[in-house]
């Protein structure tokens, strides 16, 4: 018998926490995923999940106009909000369900409370007001949208979470960010007919990006009437009335709506009692972890977004899976956090795996880029002017493909399959020799010269 009440105990029943207790119950561990808010955790609750629901959704109001160019004759389309909301909560009622019955398929046990650290191996459970102990701790608590809250008004905005839930959708929108979510929810609130606004700090969106994704996806937006605006910054907001004015720092208004803040998200590790067990934090408020997820203190690990290495659903449920092998299965595997690809499910959409060119040129020195521009083949019909864009950067001296970066329809389906070919060290020749799919956009990978 063990001296614990439990072999394992995950705070957190998002995709790296539930995956993690999945497999470890499996192999045998006794096992319970504590959960203060819906098993599923933010991907699947107000993430990921709902968030290319509404990118679907925005969708229509552009296939709606296309359609007219093939012929139909789709009348004036009209949108109800609440339905969208309701069909929405409905399949994320469906994936907890599926996540609960997945975990306690497996034999781990759940527990409806917030669990906060009273020891390294004490855990206190605040609504039933009861400790518990465990053999081993894993924290997947993941983050929070974080709001600058230093911007006098800035409580007035909402963030992703609210957006998910907003009981009418307004006329007019400002959303300030350039990462991810802002360009995401810029492009589904235009699509579903709001005026939207783009705020972003910084010369361009998507800091991080290959320069060309970044500068096409903006120049998109703004032909599609977008209102981007770049070295944009907000100095306060003032309610008046039912709308809000955001002050720039230039001195520009902007009467609006309502206010997103899509301005990074913080690892939620505040009131978790790390304290009490001495787990160190980094300087972001990040649990520290090595490459086993192993935090300062032996029988505590942290995996996802709480560990602030790459905030993606995939890598959390990676490293979930990783931690379970190597504790429960006598199986030590680390997480290769390299070349993982990811898309952006902006309008027009991105996709991309391994370096930037800057990157490339920095890490390689010499290397050649491959780039083709073109319209894609369903707006050949209309007057839509949009371009899609494929880039390949390639390592002179070997010839391997550094990177991959898409911008159009699908380009997060494509990377996706790239991303094999970049992780078994393809070359230019391999791709070249590879014949295209014709008529397809993605052919132009295997075509380019
Ligand atoms: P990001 O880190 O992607 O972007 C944050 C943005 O906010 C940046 O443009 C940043 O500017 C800006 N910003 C930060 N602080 C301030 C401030 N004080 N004032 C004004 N602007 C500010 O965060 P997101 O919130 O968009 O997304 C969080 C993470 O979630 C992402 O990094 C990603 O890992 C994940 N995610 C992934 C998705 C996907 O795979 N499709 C979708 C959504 C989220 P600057 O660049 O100048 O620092």
């Amino acid at each position: 018998m063990s001296e614990f009440d439990y072999d394992l105990f995950v705070i957190g029943g998002g995709s790296g926490g539930v995956r993690a207790a999945r497999m470890a119950a499996q192999y045998g561990a006794k096992v319970v995923v504590a959960e203060e808010y819906l098993v599923g955790g933010t991907c699947v609750v107000r993430g990921c999940i709902p968030k290319k629901l509404f990118v679907y959704a925005s969708h229509f109001s552009e296939e709606a106009k296309i359609a007219g160019h093939f012929g139909w004759d789709v009348g004036k389309p009209s949108f109800s909000w609440p339905k969208l909301l309701a069909n929405k909560d409905k399949e994320i009622d469906r994936l907890n369900k599926i996540y609960i019955r997945n975990l306690e398929a497996a034999g781990a046990e759940i527990i409806q409370d917030r669990a906060e650290l009273r020891g390294t191996n004490e855990i206190y459970l605040v609504d039933q007001d009861r400790t518990v102990t465990a053999a081993k701790i894993l924290i997947a608590t993941g983050a929070t949208p974080f709001v600058p809250h230093n911007i006098p008004g800035a409580a007035f905005a909402v963030t992703s979470n609210e957006a998910f839930h907003l009981e009418d959708l307004p006329k007019r929108v400002v959303v300030v960010g350039g990462g991810y979510i802002a360009v995401e929810f810029a492009g589904i609130f235009h699509g579903l007919g709001l005026e939207t606004c783009l705020l972003y700090r910084g010369p361009q969106i998507l800091r991080g990006f290959d320069d060309d994704l970044r500068n096409g996806l903006a120049e998109a937006m703004i032909n599609k009437g977008v209102d981007v605006r770049t070295e944009a910054n907000v100095g306060e907001i003032k309610k008046m009335g039912d709308e809000y004015m955001v002050c720039m720092h230039d001195g520009r208004e902007i009467m609006t709506d309502l206010v997103m803040y899509a301005t990074g998200r913080v690892p939620n590790t505040t009131g978790l009692g790390l304290e009490n067990a001495g787990v160190d934090l980094d300087g972001a408020g990040a649990i520290k972890v090595d490459q086993y997820s192993r935090t300062n203190i032996e029988n505590i690990h942290a995996v996802g977004d709480v560990t602030n290495r790459v905030n993606l659903t995939p890598v959390a449920i990676r490293e979930g899976a990783a931690f379970a092998e190597t504790e429960f299965n006598n199986n030590p595997v680390s997480v290769d956090h390299s070349d993982i690809a990811s898309a952006v499910f902006s309008q027009p959409e991105l996709g991309t795996v391994g370096l930037t060119e800057d990157q490339a040129r920095e890490q390689y020195g010499e290397i050649t880029v491959f780039k083709s521009v073109f319209r894609p083949m369903k707006l050949t019909l209309t007057d839509i002017d949009e371009k899609m864009m494929m880039k390949l950067i390639v390592d002179k001296a070997s010839d391997r493909v550094l990177g991959c970066h898409i911008m159009g329809p699908d380009a997060g389906e494509m990377v996706q399959v790239v991303g094999i070919a970049i992780k078994m060290n393809a070359t230019k020749a391999d791709f070249d020799r590879t014949i295209a799919l014709h008529p397809s956009a993605a052919e132009e990978l295997v075509t380019m010269r």
